[in-house]
């Protein structure tokens, strides 16, 4: 068998390699059930493609306004049939889920409105957005308020106290899917759905959004299947299937995308402009390729969630629990752990393999991030890929693999590192 003699070209120990083989001997059932979800997802987007009648003319894009732009607008009918959610806007022109986000907020909030978080502390960038961190155009400027419900200690809806929370102001409810730079855990669409059903019976006509970054075809249902007004998401993560260079959506009601619409481009203007360049191409196959990218990284993940916990580090999710996004958070204990961590999973890189991660400031983030990617396209976290913001309790959030194979060798890496550093020991019982 080559694999051992390649492993050590590689630069990874025998040690190393035998402890990653024996953990993945474990996991096959997990596996199988990941590539069926996988299978269910590829055909509903290949559903949704026939459908449409996606051709190549499609795939060819538009310059200047974009008037007639028949790939951009059956885009955006594919997406809105795989989330099955009246409209949607799919655009080169979100530059970030952050903007998508931000889109979605500032277009369906007025001044006066408050905006709700029944699940905690928003993602890191959403707090200048909403202005729980003060930025000019934040949402707070506009006179839009903020409030915010906490998870209970063990993770689960303070359901009295989102009752209490919801007044006359309550317009839009934001519910965040994946756990971010948190510890708690993620939400399933089945839960999500048990929240919005609950803030829909305290005040019929709220809007809800769900930031959908990194859910996307985990499950076989998506939260716009449960009731959410808007689900909204990055496509340099899950759906871009690590093939679209840039982009954001949003899908939801016909009320809700129109806004968007008016918001991203201007009022009276709306869809029908947002020349789509030269990406056509890569966003359909990216969206195609999705389902089973992701299936990838999320084996990726418990795969390296089965391998932390059997050496005694906190992990979450843990190896056995179900998943509902592509983030697994390993709680290192300190920044020396981070970094070499994120060392590993940048020596596995096919681009930039030869740089170290630094922990540095990024905008919109209030700690210092270390992060390893080392991706075709810049800070795809598809793409495998790892970051942190150095706080305790020094957790590392590792994601994305665009082939199982090479977020097994990212896996395997990270311990290698780990291992050379005197990080973590190998010992007769792991071995
Ligand atoms: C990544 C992420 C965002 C922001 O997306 P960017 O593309 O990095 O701007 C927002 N919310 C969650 C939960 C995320 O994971």
């Amino acid at each position: 068998m080559q694999t051992p003699t390649i492993y050590r070209d590689l630069g990874i120990s025998d040690e190393v390699a035998s402890v990653c083989e024996s953990v993945l001997a474990g996991l096959r059932d997990r596996f199988f059930e990941i590539d069926r979800v996988a299978e269910y997802n590829q055909a509903k987007v290949l559903l949704a493609m026939k459908k449409n009648r996606v051709d190549a003319a499609c795939l060819t894009g538009t310059t200047g306004y974009g008037h007639d732009d028949k790939g951009r607008d059956t885009l955006e009918r594919v997406w809105a049939d795989v989330f099955h959610t009246e409209a949607a806007l799919v655009r080169p022109h979100l530059t970030c889920g952050t903007h998508a986000l931000a889109v979605a907020l500032s277009a369906n909030l007025l001044p006066g409105d408050e905006l709700l978080s029944p699940v905690g502390k928003p993602y890191d960038t959403l707090e200048e957005v909403i202005g729980i961190r003060p930025s000019p155009c934040s949402l707070a400027e506009n006179g839009v308020s903020y409030r915010q419900v906490d998870l209970t200690p063990d993770g689960g809806f303070d359901y009295p106290a989102i009752a209490a929370a919801i007044n006359e102001r309550t317009k839009l409810v934001t519910i965040q899917r994946s756990k971010g730079y948190q510890m708690r855990p993620t939400f399933s669409v089945k839960q999500i759905g048990e929240l919005i059903a609950f803030v829909k019976a305290q005040k019929p006509g709220l809007t809800v959004m769900v930031d959908n970054c990194y859910g996307e075809f985990t499950e076989e249902i998506e939260p716009s299947d449960v009731g959410a007004d808007m689900v909204v998401g990055s496509l340099i993560k899950n759906p871009g299937g690590g093939m679209a260079p840039i982009g954001g959506y949003i899908a939801g009601s016909n009320a809700c995308v129109q806004r968007c619409h008016y918001r991203l481009t201007a009022p009276g203007v709306g869809q029908d402009v947002g020349a789509s360049i030269s990406v056509m191409r890569d966003l359909y196959q990216g969206f195609f390729l999705s389902p089973t990218v992701t299936a990838s990284a999320l084996k990726g993940a418990v795969f390296a969630a089965k391998l932390y916990e059997s050496l005694g580090f906190r992990v979450v999710p843990d190896s056995t629990e179900s998943r509902h996004d592509i983030i697994q958070s390993i709680e290192l204990g300190s920044p020396e752990a981070m970094v070499a961590f994120a060392e590993g999973i940048q020596a596995a890189a096919p681009v930039d393999s030869y740089v170290a991660p630094v922990p540095s400031p990024i905008p919109g983030y209030a700690d210092e991030v270390v992060m390893a990617a080392g991706a075709f396209v810049q800070g795809s976290s598809i793409e495998l890929s790892a970051d942190g913001p150095i706080r305790p309790p020094y957790a590392i959030y590792f994601q994305g693999g665009l082939t199982f194979p090479h977020a097994k060798l990212g896996v395997m890496y990270s311990l290698q590192k780990l291992y050379e550093k005197g990080l973590v020991t190998l010992d007769e019982k792991t071995l």
